[in-house]
């Protein structure tokens, strides 16, 4: 689950009002989808990996609380939702040391895994991983190992979990391999743009091969508020409203057939994280 508002989570790809990002409006919202969220997992017993960005963990510090008493994992999707690779070296720095304190203060839990905003890590800026690993993250889940996306993606690389020179651990995004081209998928607007059946049918690649896939959303796709952003495209409406309503029906047939859980424990159960004391 990537914690971020609507608009501050799109303002990097379409003009979106500046009052709709940073003011209460979007607090609320989170704060509301987060519930929302909470309250379903919690009726289907599932848990899961929440990353959250550092700057709502200031903001809303007991709704990151929350989260981590409810037995989910607190992970950072950074401090503000702005795509790594147009940031210097030192802003950087600054939003994994800023977000896992913040994080950590929050939700008094430890803070081991990254993702990056928007998956921007990009074959121009691979020292993001070393910066991770210094500032103590165990694990990283930003790479999309595709190619051809404008805004994400490291072609050729592995589609597994697998263990970085530094040391990281790193968790790809997954992907779906059909007629020789790899397509993303297993992620939020993915999962409402293909049909069911697809979904399905990668998950059970992942699971015929005996490797984890990773599967992300986001609140405001699964609760109830998704603010509308006046003089959108209709593809890019179409791309950001499709299925909505559907979702949670949509996960229900998934729950029932497949086995979700937290990024920590998988990494456990799979031997790339140290078991817990
Ligand atoms: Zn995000």
């Amino acid at each position: 689950m990537d914690v971020e508002g609507f608009a501050e989570s799109m303002a990097e790809s379409f003009r979106v009002p500046p009052e709709m990002m940073g003011g209460q409006e979007e607090l609320d919202e989170i704060q509301r989808n987060v519930d929302e969220t909470l309250e379903f997992l919690e009726s289907r017993s599932v848990k899961g990996t929440f990353f959250v960005l550092g700057r709502i963990a200031v903001k809303l510090p007991k709704l990151v609380r929350r989260i981590a008493e409810c037995g989910h994992e607190i992970a950072s999707h950074s401090h503000e939702h702005l795509r790594l690779y147009n940031l210097s070296r030192q802003q950087v720095q600054d939003s994994l040391a800023g977000s896992r304190k913040a994080l950590e203060d929050a939700s008094g839990t430890p803070v081991k895994g990254f993702r990056a905003p928007d998956f921007s890590i990009n074959a121009q800026t691979l020292f993001i991983f070393d910066l991770i690993q210094e500032a103590g993250y165990q694990y990283d889940s930003s790479v999309y190992p595709i190619a051809g996306h404008d805004v994400y993606g490291i072609a050729g690389t592995e589609r597994w979990i697998h263990r970085l020179e530094n040391g990281l651990i790193e968790y790809p995004l997954s992907t779906a391999e059909i007629a020789g081209r790899r397509l993303p998928a297993l992620g939020g607007g993915y999962f409402r743009l293909y049909p069911l059946p697809l979904t399905r049918w990668v998950l059970r690649s992942y699971e015929k091969a005996d490797k984890p896939a990773m599967f992300y959303i986001h609140p405001y796709e699964l609760g109830n508020i998704c603010p509308g952003v006046p003089g959108l495209s209709r593809s890019r409406t179409f791309r950001h409203y499709v299925n909505r309503k559907r979702t949670k029906a949509r996960f229900d047939k998934l729950f029932r057939r497949h086995r979700f859980g937290r990024v920590d424990e998988v990494l456990r159960d799979r031997g790339f994280l140290a078991a817990a004391r």
